[in-house]
């Protein structure tokens, strides 16, 4: 049953030597859960090192995916945790149903999606996966357990990277859709202030934003403003899927090459702004369709970095982007959105304010920025995303996840040989009970 294998998360950054088994049925996971206590992890669509267990064990969830059952009254669905957003998209979205809380990749299961309490482009309106969650079942040495919200056990493991045991199985409340399509809106933005200023009024259901993170002085936070409602009418082809073959080189992003593929691809919409049609997946998965796009940052791998700042912070954010577009190290990939409060865990990220996430090529210059970039959350009272962190420390993570010590004292109660810590929990002695 275990599979000695080499894995990594999506940032291929950290890696993990380790025996991993797939289960196929609940009854598989039962008798896993009960010889061999362990993490479960999902798609490995982390960046760090939160679905890594170095020298341990590992269950992934990748054969338990099916869609147990549906209540057209009530729009609830059971479902597997190893089954893909993807998949439940792609199935009812047809028939008039959304997930109601999607992640930007389609790939995140939905115990992946449980154990980071993943947010999407409605966090502002809807808040974060959990909160659409209405159970959930563990699979614990001494047998299954059904958790509903309101027990201390549930908001310990939405947003609780794994460690109150596998899930099985939850019961996810999903949305009416308006149509198969999304109408969405997309504007030029020039500079920071502009930026904000949109997310602080927009209306839209869904809201994110594209940002030029090699942009500097006036042109500073300059970016893509998108807006979507789903809507009816004929489902556009979808974009055709692309592979990339192989590690890139050094050079493909390099600085220069950075700033001219930004500067073109901001360009790309027109002044007076435009509205396209697209599939549901082309918006909310926008870069699924480029499989292994990892492999653009080469062999070493690349870093995200992501930070929520509250409102009031925005000189925090300026200056953040200050440095890197000075530091000339950002890839293309920059995102900037607003979130609301909505989180359902004690661990869970989104707390209202602003989110910034750019990608870097794992350098050492990348690495001491993110650095930089951490520390000036912390000050500002915000925190990093732990599904993406790879450098912060410790001593961090109590300023920026006041819940921590209760929340380590639940997991370490319920599993007293931290049989289920991973490498992100072991890196940051999250479950210390200090
Ligand atoms: C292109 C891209 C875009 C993204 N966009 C967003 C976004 O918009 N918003 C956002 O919030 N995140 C985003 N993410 C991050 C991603 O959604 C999360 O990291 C998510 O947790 C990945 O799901 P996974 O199934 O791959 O889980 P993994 O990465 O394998 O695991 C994540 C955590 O969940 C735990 N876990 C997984 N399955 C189980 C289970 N069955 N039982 C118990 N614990 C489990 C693991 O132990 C681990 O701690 C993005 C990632 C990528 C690559």
């Amino acid at each position: 049953m275990w599979k000695t294998a080499e894995y990594t998360g999506w940032g291929r950054f950290y890696r993990a030597k380790g025996e991993l088994a797939r289960p196929e049925r609940a009854s598989a996971l039962d008798r896993i859960a009960g010889e061999a206590p362990c993490p479960a992890i999902g798609q490995r669509r982390s960046y760090s090192d939160g679905c890594l267990n170095t020298r341990g064990r590992a269950i992934a969830t990748d054969r338990l995916d099916r869609m147990l059952g549906f209540d057209e009254e009530t729009g609830v669905l059971d479902v597997e945790a190893g089954c893909r957003l993807s998949e439940i998209l792609r199935f009812f979205a047809p028939r008039g149903w959304l997930p109601t809380v999607l992640p930007g990749t389609g790939f995140a299961t939905v115990g992946g999606a449980i154990g980071m309490d993943v947010h999407g482009k409605n966090h502002h309106h809807v808040g974060s996966f959990g909160q659409h969650v209405t159970g959930l079942t563990l699979h614990h040495p001494d047998g299954r357990r059904e958790v509903l919200p309101g027990d201390p056990l549930f908001a310990a493991t939405i947003g609780g990277m794994g460690q109150t045991g596998p899930i099985g199985s939850a019961r996810l409340q999903m949305q009416p859709v308006k149509g198969p399509v999304m109408m969405v809106t997309e504007r030029r933005v020039p500079d920071l202030d502009s930026y904000l200023e949109l997310f602080d009024t927009t209306e839209a259901t869904y809201t994110v934003g594209w940002i030029d993170a090699t942009a500097t002085g006036g042109n500073l936070g300059r970016g893509i403003f998108e807006e979507g409602e789903t809507g009816a009418g004929l489902v556009p082809p979808a974009k055709r899927g692309k592979r990339i073959p192989m590690d890139a080189p050094n050079f493909a992003l390099s600085g220069p090459v950075v700033r001219g593929f930004n500067a073109a691809y901001y360009r790309r919409i027109p002044d007076r702004g435009r509205t396209v049609v697209k599939p549901l997946e082309d918006f909310f998965f926008p870069l699924d369709k480029i499989f292994d796009w990892n492999r653009l940052y080469g062999k070493r791998g690349f870093h995200q970095f992501q930070c929520v700042v509250p409102l009031a912070a925005r000189d925090v954010l300026r200056e953040m982007l200050t440095k890197v577009s000075a530091s000339g190290l950002a890839s293309p990939l920059a995102v900037l959105k607003r979130m609301g409060p909505g989180r359902a865990g004690m661990m869970s990220f989104p707390t209202e304010g602003y989110t910034l996430a750019v990608d870097f090529p794992a350098r050492d210059q990348a690495a001491e920025m993110i650095r930089r970039l951490i520390a000036m959350a912390t000050e500002a009272g915000g925190r990093v995303y732990l599904a993406k962190d790879a450098f912060a420390t410790a001593a961090q993570m109590d300023a920026m996840y006041p819940e921590r010590a209760d929340w380590a004292a639940l997991c370490n109660g319920l599993d007293p040989d931290h049989a289920y810590e991973t490498d992100l929990i072991r890196r940051l002695d999250l479950r210390a009970e200090r």
